[in-house]
């Protein structure tokens, strides 16, 4: 369909300014950095798992520093600025968004702190209200950045999230329709990292702590395959860790006889690897190992 001038076409994704407007400690492990600010009029969440690029100053810069927006070839140019003067990029979740009657809005982003810090978990522990960050984010709600998206035909939806995955799986937990089936395992250090989750759907909640025994984040794969599962026709969504996530998948296509097709997966992140050098790895790596 060609566009006219009383239909202007919207980029799915824009880059938005972000100031902090407040931070709240929600667990021993998750951070909430509330985000404001009259730059952010149009950005449109879609909900769920939806995703964002985050671009975070470096410690004594005031903002992040990027290229113009209008560069020809923008991440050529942003992979051109010194390492140490670009921003630093990672991917977030929008845990929430919240719209005033005066169009402004509010974006919440749930940071999980670890012990290996890099420097999104860094800017989050330090960050106060003023602070300033830009996003490339959704301008529109449908946008391929929400990944959780269960066929029309599902009978129930299995999850399977750690910590940093947790903001995306308490978000889709809110969407799904009342009564929908859920078998629900989250993978938290601190059994004060049990947040109350909301949802219409019958869902049924493991909790996983490290602290109290629950497996390592290298073999946290063993409560699912003891798990009983329900009939019909399942839906699966399993994010975190990237080598847990692997297995997960593994599991429920070739032991469980899952349809690949019907199990979302993606790596949040991976031990020992920075999110740059896994965005280097990706290209080079095939996730569909089954296939
Ligand atoms: C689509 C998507 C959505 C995401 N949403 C969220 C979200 O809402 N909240 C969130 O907290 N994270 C989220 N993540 C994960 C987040 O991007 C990574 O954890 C990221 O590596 C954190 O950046 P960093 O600068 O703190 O650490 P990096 O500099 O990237 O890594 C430094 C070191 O820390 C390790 N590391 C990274 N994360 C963890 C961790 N959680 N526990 C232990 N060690 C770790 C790395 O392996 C590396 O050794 C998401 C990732 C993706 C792909």
């Amino acid at each position: 369909m060609t566009a006219t001038a009383a239909e202007p076409v919207t980029a799915p994704f824009r880059f938005f300014g972000l100031t902090v407007v407040r931070t709240q400690r929600l667990s021993p492990s998750l951070v909430r950095v509330v985000f404001g600010g009259e730059a952010l009029r149009g950005f449109a969440s879609g909900g769920r798992d939806q995703s964002c690029s985050l671009f975070l100053p470096h410690p004594g810069q005031a903002e992040p520093v990027l290229p113009p927006e209008t560069a020809p070839d923008w991440f050529a140019a942003y992979r051109a600025l010194p390492d140490d003067v670009r921003a630093v990029m990672r991917s977030y979740t929008v845990r929430g968004q919240r719209r005033a009657d005066d169009g402004t809005t509010e974006v919440d982003i749930d940071f999980a702190l670890h012990e290996d810090g890099g420097p999104a978990c860094r800017w989050a522990q330090q960050a106060s209200p003023g602070d300033r960050v830009v996003v490339l984010g959704p301008a529109l709600e449908d946008n391929t950045a929400v990944r959780f998206r269960p066929p029309e035909d599902t009978d129930w939806v299995l999850m399977w999230a750690d910590e940093t995955a947790l903001p995306a799986a308490a978000a889709a937990l809110e969407w799904l329709p009342a009564g929908t089936k859920a078998k629900v395992w989250i993978e938290v250090q601190h059994p004060g990292d049990r947040l109350e989750l909301t949802t219409a759907a019958d869902a049924e909640i493991t909790w996983l702590v490290r602290d109290e025994g629950a497996p390592s984040a290298v073999d946290a794969v063993r409560a699912v395959p003891a798990a009983e599962l329900p009939e019909g026709t399942p839906y699966a969504w399993i994010a975190g860790e990237s080598s847990c996530v692997r297995a997960l998948r593994r599991h429920l296509v070739q032991e469980r006889r899952f349809d690949r097709r019907r199990v979302t997966f993606v790596g949040y992140w991976r031990r020992g690897l920075s999110e740059e050098q896994l965005r280097e790895r990706a290209g080079t790596e095939s996730q569909d190992e089954d296939a």
